[in-house]
């Protein structure tokens, strides 16, 4: 069989794959050369995807509790359920918990239904754990959440800054392109980052900042640029406001940094103004991830250092669709498309909807969701692709909020997760390789997955899913598609409210897009190369300076005297539901490994390959000991992948606070106060 173009499930790089199948269940995989975010490239976990399309453990059939059903049975139950709930409790008593392995039609269709037909805002993603931050942050400074780079960038950098990436293991295709300009080029690389990761070993330059130190680190160098006459004022005064105050505001000194450090890169910042700063989930993940963000943009901004080649702040996402998600408006911040919940921006999207119940306002994001399911408030959640029993902060509080959820529904590939195991009704999902749609990844560019295999089971797409049970509520109408390039051309449709509101998100040019013409497309970049080179979409074209400040220091105590911090393998993807079916990729590591400094090892008990339990004040979790002097002393590391089900560990998830940034909610996954004992 020929190979099909398609598109890697795993990262926000969004790598194109030539796939083949080669028997029933079997696939080969080859990068594929003609896809601009990796021209042929693929890291481990893409390049075993076709070791992961198996039917183990598999969700094959409709399932209400314990039995198997037909799909009508279950449709029919959950649209009791829901019609119930909404009856007697209101429409937000109604929550849906969605996420980035979504496909954008799929994305489309739940926020549709969950927002102007349901008539709730309580529609959040996995997504708000990975890049909300760096959502609120575009918004506060541009206006909308738009990406102001290209992966081209790092071609044309002469400096490059990563902030909480450990990219050679996260975003490993990114990594090769920074290898390759460093090589060619002569970039330098700066690495911001708590440990030395396997990033940081190669750098010009490792920063060790203390964490959640970065809101203090960029404004200490946005100062030292300023005190060097390096502030773009031409820059400011045609295309920024600055708040009153805002230089009193930055404070030169406080950065926490060795001294040699700072000035190092204070030099390099001073010698290179093509300076790309990338930054990815140790900023977002963190009680102060918007700060953090806008802390990075001021200093593009200042410096005039964007919207120029090799030049800008580059948020890099961590799934393969968090940006279509938030594109569509998955998530509860937004209404759809990037608009926002004005009045005007409300009846726009209602009429274009022809929605009954569009909501009023915003709805819950993940953390407040959870509780609002566990105090009682959401009486119906649906769990699309995603398994928050694990993968969310505090996990134990959200495993007992859904065991007392009245009615759990999951849509899933999976029969087994966590979180399925305590859904009310299961529904099979397509999973990668067997669905049709889109995918936005970090530098905007919309790429296809297409099927290649047969739908396994009864096993139906997501977007076919949510339509048939919204046929059931009485809204057939609206959600009458037959395919998913249909959903592509409403949405695309849509996103002319985005522009007459201003906005940079216009797909207008595929509102009529035919069958054959989304069966053909070629990954394309909406916005272009530099989306905002032609003015920032706040209704006064400027951008926004905002004035942010060192956050208030984690709490430690006596008894949780460390700093936790969590994060990937290079070789597992999320809670290992996918690349835990491949034996090469769990041959990289096949355990959760304690990072500890050999001192703090040493104070603790703890010895090399020893058994240790981490315990925080939320869990504890047993982790084999790996001592390491890449580690601050005080600062321990551990992987998120591994759950419950995997011998004695308990899941990382458990051991987080359920501290979220205020602005965009985002939970600090990478500051967690905690301790260690041997076991
Ligand atoms: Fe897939 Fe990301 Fe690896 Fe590319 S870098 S092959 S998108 S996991």
């Amino acid at each position: 069989m020929a190979a099909i173009r398609t598109t890697c499930a795993y990262c926000g790089v969004g790598c194109g794959i030539k796939a083949a199948v080669t028997g029933p269940r079997s696939v080969a995989i080859k990068g594929d050369v003609d896809h601009p975010a990796n021209f042929g490239r693929l890291c481990s976990k893409g390049t075993h995807l076709g070791e992961t399309v198996g039917l183990e453990g598999r969700l094959l059939h409709p399932m209400i509790g314990q039995q198997r059903a037909s799909w009508d049975d279950a449709l029919d139950e959950a649209a009791l359920r829901l019609r119930q709930t909404i009856a007697e409790h209101g429409p937000d008593a109604v929550g849906f918990y969605v996420s980035g392995q979504l496909l954008t039609e799929d994305y489309y269709v739940v926020n549709k239904l969950a927002k102007g037909f349901v008539g709730t805002g309580n529609i959040d993603t996995n997504s708000r754990l990975c890049m909300a931050s760096a959502v609120a942050a575009h918004i506060r400074a541009f206006g909308e959440d738009v990406v102001p780079c290209s992966y081209d960038d790092i071609d044309h950098a002469d400096l490059i800054v990563l902030v909480g990436s450990n990219t050679a293991w996260c975003h490993p295709i990114i990594w090769q392109r920074i290898e390759k300009a460093r090589e060619e080029r002569g970039t330098k690389l700066v690495v911001i980052d708590p440990r030395r990761t396997e990033t940081a070993e190669g750098a010009d330059l490792h920063i060790a900042v203390p964490p959640d130190g970065d809101v203090a680190l960029f404004n200490a160098l946005l100062a030292a640029l300023h005190d060097r006459g390096l502030v773009d004022g031409e820059f400011l005064q045609s295309s920024c406001d600055v708040p009153d105050g805002f230089w009193n505001g930055i404070d030169a000194a406080q950065h926490g940094i060795d001294a040699v450090d700072f000035a190092q890169l204070v030099e390099m910042a001073c010698a290179h103004p093509r300076m790309l700063t990338m930054f990815s989930q140790g900023a977002n993940q963190s009680v102060s991830g918007t700060d953090k963000g806008n802390a990075i943009i001021n200093l593009h901004l200042a410096t005039g250092r964007i919207n120029a080649p090799g030049a800008g702040p580059f948020s890099i996402t961590g799934q393969p669709n968090a940006m279509g998600g938030r594109e569509v408006g998955g998530l509860s911040s937004t209404l759809a498309c990037h608009l926002g919940f004005s009045a005007e921006e409300r009846a726009d999207v209602a009429t274009f909807w022809n929605a009954p119940n569009i909501c009023g306002k915003p709805g819950l994001k993940a953390v407040d969701l959870f509780r609002a399911v566990h105090s009682g408030q959401i009486k119906f959640l649906w769990v699309m692709a995603t398994n928050p029993a694990v993968s969310m902060p505090d996990a134990a509080f959200v495993r007992e909020a859904l065991r007392r959820c009245p009615t759990l529904v999951v849509s899933d590939i999976i029969a087994g997760s966590d979180t399925a195991r305590m859904a009310d009704i299961r529904l099979p999902a397509l999973g990668w390789g067997e669905k049709d749609g889109t995918v936005t990844n970090s530098e905007r560019r919309i790429s296809r997955q297409r099927a290649l295999l047969p739908a396994p089971g009864e096993a139906r797409a997501d977007w076919q899913i949510v339509c048939d049970l919204a046929a059931r509520l009485g809204h057939g109408a609206a959600f009458d598609f037959s395919e998913p390039s249909q959903i592509f051309a409403e949405y695309a449709a849509m996103t002319a409210l985005a522009r007459d509101h201003g906005k940079v998100l216009d797909l207008t040019g595929w509102a009529d897009c035919t069958s054959a013409q989304y069966q053909e497309m070629e990954p394309f970049q909406w916005g272009g190369r530099q989306p905002l080179a032609g003015g920032f979409p706040h209704e006064s074209g400027r951008a926004q300076l905002v004035a942010v400040q060192t956050p208030a220091a984690l709490a430690t105590s006596q008894a949780y005297p460390l700093q936790l911090n969590t994060g990937r393998y290079r070789d597992q993807w999320h809670t290992m539901t996918r690349t835990g079916l491949s034996p090469r990729l769990a041959s990289h590591r096949r355990e959760p490994l304690l990072e500890v400094h050999p001192a703090d090892a040493g104070d603790h008990g703890l010895g090399d390959g020893g058994l240790a339990k981490v315990s925080t004040p939320f869990g504890e979790a047993v982790y084999r000991v790996c001592l390491s002097d890449g580690q601050r002393r005080g600062d321990i590391y551990v992987p998120m992948h591994w759950s419950r089900q995997t011998g004695a560990h308990s899941g990382t998830g458990g051991l987080v606070h359920p501290l979220f940034d205020p602005i965009s909610g985002q939970p600090g996954f990478k500051n967690v106060a905690a301790t260690m004992a041997p076991v």
